[in-house]
């Protein structure tokens, strides 16, 4: 199994960090976990090309972790020569979300379809959306996805991924605190994907910007680096990877954030930029 941060952003815009998502790959089966700003060129970048895509799954709504789904679909389904329809599996309120999304693709598959002979005789720009739930446990090619309930609150339902394929897990946690359906999720995983907030550098910031008290809020239903250290060893996860930095981690940090997780947490702690990827 081959885990890739395609984005380690967050909604603060960054020159270097795309949005949120991650690429799972396990034998034949190529999965993307959320579709952040720059995820197909991110996809790209990781050797991926979109036309392999075998499902997206979104953690939650907030429109860092959807907004270039739109892309994916779309560049998924004009550069293959048959696409199948795309399966798209998210918590509750996904459906909603997508009638929107395909709403405003409609112009765009119009064009394509009038204009190309081939993609008429296909299915057109297809999707199959599932809206799963705790306790759900989903097949997509050789590969079984548990679903788990994160805490992201007011933000509800929020879901994490555990990812099994030829006895090695991976925990994808998406945005949340510390809670019980987070500790089912890591369980003794070997690789545990956490997105994460620096509290001192939040803290330190806030005062000095024009929507100071609206950052802070994020402190609320963020793991900070510590308690996603923390829950790496209380679950017993063998490799910790963080992502979702908050703020955007600047070259040369890496160790900095390395080194606050390390005080909590004596596995391998993986704090790379976008691409950096981990293979079990
Ligand atoms: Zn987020
Ligand atoms: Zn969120």
């Amino acid at each position: 199994m081959k885990i890739t941060l395609l984005g380690t952003g967050s909604p603060l815009p960054s020159a270097t960090c795309a949005g949120p998502s991650t690429l799972v790959q396990a034998g034949e089966t190529n999965l993307v976990i959320d579709a952040g700003r720059g995820v197909i060129m991110r996809l790209v970048g990781a050797m991926c090309p979109p036309a392999t895509i075998n499902a997206v799954l979104l953690t939650h709504l907030h429109s860092d972790h959807i907004c270039d789904l739109n892309d994916i679909i779309t560049t998924r389904w004009i550069s293959s020569p048959s696409a199948t329809p795309l399966p798209i599996y998210g918590p509750v309120g996904t459906q909603k979300m997508m009638d929107g999304l395909l709403a405003m693709l409609d112009h765009d598959e119009h064009y394509r379809l009038d204009h190309h002979a081939d993609l008429r005789a296909g299915v057109g720009m297809k999707v199959e959306v599932h809206e799963v739930q705790p306790g759900d446990t989903i097949a997509i090619g050789g590969v079984a996805v548990g679903i788990h309930a994160t805490d992201h609150r007011p933000v509800t339902p929020t879901i994490g991924f555990r990812i099994e394929h030829n006895s090695v897990v991976a925990a994808i946690a998406g945005d949340t605190i510390p809670c019980d359906g987070l500790n089912q999720l890591c369980k003794d995983a070997d690789f545990y994907v956490q997105t994460v907030i620096r509290e001192d550098l939040v803290r330190m910031f806030a005062p000095h910007i024009p929507i100071g008290d609206r950052f802070l809020d994020i402190l609320d239903y963020h793991s900070t680096v510590q308690q996603a250290a923390q829950t790496a060893t209380q679950c017993n996860v063998k490799t910790l990877v963080l992502t979702h930095f908050v703020p955007a981690i600047q070259p040369g940090q890496e160790d900095e954030w390395r080194s606050m997780a390390a005080e909590h947490f004596t596995g391998e702690i993986i704090v790379g930029p976008d691409l950096t990827s981990v293979e079990k």
